[in-house]
């Protein structure tokens, strides 16, 4: 019987039917998805996952791969039927080699991003893949949706920190491709094909990712700004001055703020007061501020900004960025949200949110907008909170026309409806409203490649 082998593959300690043990593990973060499972198995070899992916095969099991279960979009769960196989990757969690010289990692897939960047620090290199969720969500993860975070206007998506992958295919079979080449062009570049795939082509085991020189000392400052358009340009302006030096520009809304005073403990707003807007930005200095706030100075005296603080010392510049991290936390008790979690063209931001706003007003025109983003890749958490009392559950069905409407002007803006989160089972039918025709085709025949019994996190994506 297919769950004593499984069993016998990983051994006690490597499975779980308990369902308080199970519960964390079968609910979305937001709890919006549950599903049910055959069984938890979490190997901790490669040589295990590749026996339990090979069982579940031969019997026509799905095995559902599971991070750190912070994704947004339902790819983890397992579907209701209480059939699928949960492969969780949490026991697969060694470092297995850290070279500084030749600025690389090899991890395995079970690791946490945070323990990733200490083990960089720890040997004078920077890691610079980073999120909210970066204390619980694994590099497995990271790399099956192409992460984004706070870093990718200077160091890339997870997509380009990547320089081999370890992978068990469909049928168990395990693809050995640790490399840790800068170039190589020997045929198709398989490794890309499994980052931000989702769990639907292969089980990433491990991985080799690049390392950086550590940037020294940086300068954290939160500005407030009149307009989000000001971002926009405030970003432009210091570019030209500062160049590739800026490693995060991060645009907050008024409300954001709020939200995280009002729940988060130990915060309290940066300027003591509102502002429309504001950008959290993080900055390579080397020895001297005076750059910094000389650009500062020439942005407030047009009116570009508002008000701008430079953190006196770490413990202050820690207390910003707490704030940001915890603007998803800090929504969760104000009840049901919408999560748009969107691209636009960096121009178009501004006329974005302008009819964004109207859109809004037209359509719900008592519901939140919790907008925050990454002004530097264009990419915007357009996030809409029930109002205050409302049924959740009512605004969420609701919701679907609003959600439309916000997809249908990110579309004619030329953007995309999925930047970050990916499509799990939440989006499948806007992939195809908006990348179907030759797209989708061309994704459909890589799945029925590379998986033809449809084993692997089937219903997610495609
Ligand atoms: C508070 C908060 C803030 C966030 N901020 C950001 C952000 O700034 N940027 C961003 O991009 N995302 C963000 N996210 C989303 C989420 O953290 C990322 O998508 C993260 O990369 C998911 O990692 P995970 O280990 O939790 O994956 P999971 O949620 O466990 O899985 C995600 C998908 O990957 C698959 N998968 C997991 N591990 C493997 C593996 N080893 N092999 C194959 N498939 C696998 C799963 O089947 C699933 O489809 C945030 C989430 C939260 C809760």
């Amino acid at each position: 019987m297919l769950v004593d082998d499984l069993k016998a593959i990983v051994g006690e300690k490597g499975w779980s039917v308990d369902a308080d043990e199970l519960a964390p593990h079968l609910t979305e973060w937001r709890g919006r998805l549950r599903g049910e499972t055959l069984v938890m198995v979490a190997p901790n070899t490669t040589a295990q996952v590749s026996e339990v992916v090979k069982a579940c095969a031969a019997a026509d099991v799905a095995v559902v791969p599971q991070g750190g279960n912070t994704g947004l979009c339902g790819g983890a769960i397992p579907d209701a039927s209480g059939q699928q196989v949960l492969l969780s990757l949490a026991r697969l969690n060694s470092i297995r080699r850290i070279d500084p010289n030749d600025s690389s990692i090899i991890v395995e897939a079970g690791c946490i991003l945070a323990d990733v960047q200490q083990a960089a620090r720890n040997v004078g290199r920077y890691f610079p893949l980073s999120l909210s969720a970066e204390g619980s969500c694994q590099i497995g993860g990271n790399l099956s949706t192409n992460a984004g975070g706070i870093n990718v206007l200077r160091y890339g998506t997870a997509r380009e920190q990547v320089l081999g992958l370890e992978v068990v295919l469909a049928d168990g079979t395990v693809w050995h491709g640790l490399r840790s080449l800068r170039k190589d062009t020997a045929g198709y570049d398989m490794k890309q094909l499994f980052v931000g795939s989702e769990g639907t082509l292969g089980v990433i085991t491990a991985a080799t990712l690049k390392l950086y020189p550590d940037p020294g000392k940086t300068a954290t400052l939160f500005v407030a700004l009149p307009t989000a358009n000001g971002a926009v340009q405030l970003l432009a302006r210091m570019r030209k001055r500062l160049a590739d030096r800026i490693q995060a520009f991060e645009l907050i809304s008024e409300r954001c703020l709020q939200f995280v005073v009002r729940h988060i403990p130990d915060s309290a707003l940066p300027f003591g007061k509102d502002y429309p807007w504001y950008v959290l930005c993080e900055v390579i200095v080397g020895d001297s501020v005076t750059e910094i706030e000389s650009a500062l100075a020439d942005t407030l005296e047009d009116g570009l900004i508002s008000d701008a603080i430079i953190a006196k010392n770490k413990g202050e510049a820690d207390r910003f960025w707490r704030m940001r991290h915890s603007l998803s936390e800090a929504q969760k008790p104000e009840g049901a949200s919408l999560k748009h979690d969107i691209a636009v063209p960096i121009g178009s931001i501004g006329e974005f949110l302008e009819r964004g706003d109207s859109l809004l007003a037209h359509m719900s025109p008592d519901a939140r907008l919790v907008a925050f983003g990454h002004v530097g890749d264009g990419n915007l958490h357009y996030n809409v909170s029930q109002p205050a009392g409302a049924d959740g559950g009512r605004f969420l069905a609701d919701g679907i026309k609003l959600t439309s409407a916000i997809y249908e002007l990110v579309a004619e803006l030329g953007g995309s409806f999925s930047a970050e989160h990916g499509i799990g089972v939440l989006k499948k039918e806007y992939l195809r409203q908006y990348r179907g025709g030759a797209e989708v085709t061309l994704m459909e025949a890589v799945k029925t490649a590379l998986d033809p019994k449809n084993t692997l996190n089937p219903g997610k994506v495609i």
